[in-house]
């Protein structure tokens, strides 16, 4: 059996597309960057773990080795996530959302509350139970305001996000 996940298209950004990236990881949308990273090393990534590379840079797409790639013309984020998320057929959808690291990429898993405890602010650690960790760089994940701020952020620029506990979207223009 495959699931979903797998037959979904896998990113690698250029090192111009920080913020892309993270809105795509937002989404659950499994995407490598690294503001660091070199242009042979995307094109590497790409052969090697079957990802699209997304970028702004014509002078990397006319490399020989660059075979999968989106050309983004977009000067601003959500101009750029609205090209994406439109040409690969993408949706934000709740359930999915805010189960990557937005620093790694990475799935972050529940931990327990007690093995946080220095990792967060004591109002934190007092108010929520829920916690979720990155396994590769420790941060630390609960349902606080920076997940209202983020989606409030996505839906002011139009984009919707599905609810399908509900059968429900919100947000939208
Ligand atoms: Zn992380």
């Amino acid at each position: 059996m495959i699931s979903i996940i797998n037959t979904e298209p896998r990113f690698v950004c250029d090192d111009n597309l920080g913020k892309l990236a993270r809105y795509l990881r937002v989404g659950g949308f499994d995407t490598v960057f690294d503001k660091n990273i070199a242009d042979s090393a995307i094109i590497q990534i790409s052969l090697d773990e079957q990802r699209h590379i997304l970028t702004r840079d014509h002078r990397l797409i006319e490399r020989t080795l660059v075979r999968d790639y989106f050309l983004i013309e977009n000067n601003l984020w959500p101009d750029q996530l609205r090209t994406v998320m439109n040409h690969f057929g993408l949706q934000f959808k709740k359930e999915r959302m805010f189960v990557r690291c937005l620093e790694d990429n990475t799935v972050i898993v529940p931990v327990e509350k007690k093995e946080i405890k220095d990792l967060v602010y004591p109002f934190t650690y007092k108010t929520h139970d829920e916690f979720r960790q990155c396994p590769i760089c420790k941060r630390v994940y609960w349902s606080g305001t920076h997940i209202t701020v983020i989606t409030d952020r996505l839906k002011q620029n139009g984009f919707v996000i599905v609810d399908q506990g509900t059968g429900s979207a919100t947000g939208g223009l």
